[in-house]
């Protein structure tokens, strides 16, 4: 096992082990050094998981929460939205009609900050369905997903009532899916991907961690949590085990000006620190262990790894915004992924032409009042098109 990271952002994942087998009776497959972003084809018993956000707060280098499976099926789901997730989404070259399906761990706004940003890009980039959010019921009764996507409809009001006639209307469209945070329970099983809820302490009641099974393969990400043998039980077997891990308190002290109090209250009463990991890791040996939501700058991955080392000596990845992992039933690979920042989102017309294509009714914008209107300056071409809007009712 290795004992030393490389430095961060260098385009190398920090991880100990960049391959793991696990049979390789059948052959295994070559993957390129690098993943670059929509090049490569999953095969059907494959998931691929890519880290969208794994810091705190948001930085230009690390968004918050937030990871993307994507399954050989064609299935994509995403786990958490922190803020700066939906950005790193956008290079991905994966079209916003996959993006239908996300799953919460728990209310903290550095894991749903971007649903917002997941809504609109994706009404107005070729999502012609409704978005699905799954979360569990915290303590009171306004916190569960119900509310939260009632909330959030209300807070698109405005924005949705401009959209209004621009867009389909079933790009809107959000269906909340709710569950209790008790205890571990089935909450999705869909075309051979089977996702198992369970609770973990953070805090307050009302945080879960998930279990992801297919085709062979088993992801857990246990979400934000203080080390719990609710985690260690339903990680057993897993082939990825995602688990936060904090930065010693010192760096939160030295570097962000918190009190020595309030750091270790943080990093190690209501998250996990690295020793503290090393702990679940030892008692659920997964085939690789990834943590997440430390800052990663220059200097802090190393502390982690020897916190880490300390009880623990398997297979472990500190995930970076862009690590990835593939998973088959043979082997885990890590690598990072590689992508063009200035890239365009991606659509997929194939999905828009079975969809019936784009049915949006202009007739039903509402407008400007024509004080208003009257403003605007005018440019000949526009006035020229907006005259013919006029002539078929559309203001
Ligand atoms: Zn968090
Ligand atoms: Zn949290």
């Amino acid at each position: 096992m290795g004992d030393t990271f490389p430095e961060p952002y260098q385009g190398v994942p920090l991880t100990t082990d960049a391959v793991v087998v696990k049979d390789d009776s059948g052959g295994l497959r070559e993957y390129p050094d690098k993943l670059v972003a929509g090049s490569e084809e999953l095969d059907r018993d494959e998931i691929r998981v890519t880290a969208l956000g794994t810091g705190y707060p948001a930085r230009r280098a690390q968004g918050c929460a937030g990871f993307m499976f994507e399954f050989g099926n064609g299935e994509v789901i995403i786990f958490d939205a922190g803020a700066g997730t939906n950005t790193a989404f956008n290079t991905l070259r994966v079209p916003y009609s996959k993006a239908t399906t996300i799953f919460i761990t728990h209310y903290h706004l550095d894991h749903i900050g971007d649903l917002p940003a997941y809504y609109d890009f994706g009404q107005s980039n070729g999502r012609l369905e409704p978005l699905n959010i799954f979360g569990p019921d915290g303590v009171d009764d306004d916190e569960n997903m119900e509310v939260l996507v009632d909330s959030l409809k209300r807070f698109a009001g405005w924005h949705d009532h401009t959209k209004l006639g621009n867009l389909d209307p079933r790009g809107f469209e959000i269906t909340p899916h709710r569950f209790t945070a008790d205890k571990a329970q089935v909450v999705y099983d869909e075309n051979g991907i089977k996702i198992t809820s369970f609770p973990v302490p953070h805090g307050i009641y009302g945080a879960v961690g998930y279990r992801v099974e297919y085709a062979g393969s088993t992801v857990v990400y246990a979400g934000d949590c203080e080390p719990s043998t609710l985690t260690v039980d339903n990680a057993q077997n897993a082939d990825l085990l995602i688990h936060e891990i904090f930065n010693p308190p010192e760096t939160y002290v030295e570097e962000m000006g918190w009190t020595e109090l309030q750091a270790k209250i943080v990093a190690w009463t209501k998250h996990t620190s690295p020793q503290a990991a090393a702990k679940v890791f030892e008692a659920t040996r997964p085939g690789i262990a990834m943590g997440f939501h430390a800052i990663v700058a220059p200097g802090t991955p190393q502390p982690i790894l020897d916190g880490v080392r300390s009880g623990y000596d398997g297979p472990f990845t500190l995930a970076q915004d862009y690590t990835v992992v593939n998973i088959t039933p043979s082997q885990i690979v890590t690598r990072s992924v590689e992508v063009v920042p200035w890239d365009y989102v991606v659509t997929d017309n194939e999905y828009t032409e079975k969809m019936g294509g784009v049915q949006a009714d202009p007739s039903v914008m509402t407008g400007l009042p024509q004080w208003l209107e009257d403003s605007v300056i005018p440019v000949e071409e526009i006035e020229e098109f907006k005259k013919q809007l006029a002539e078929q009712g559309i203001r």
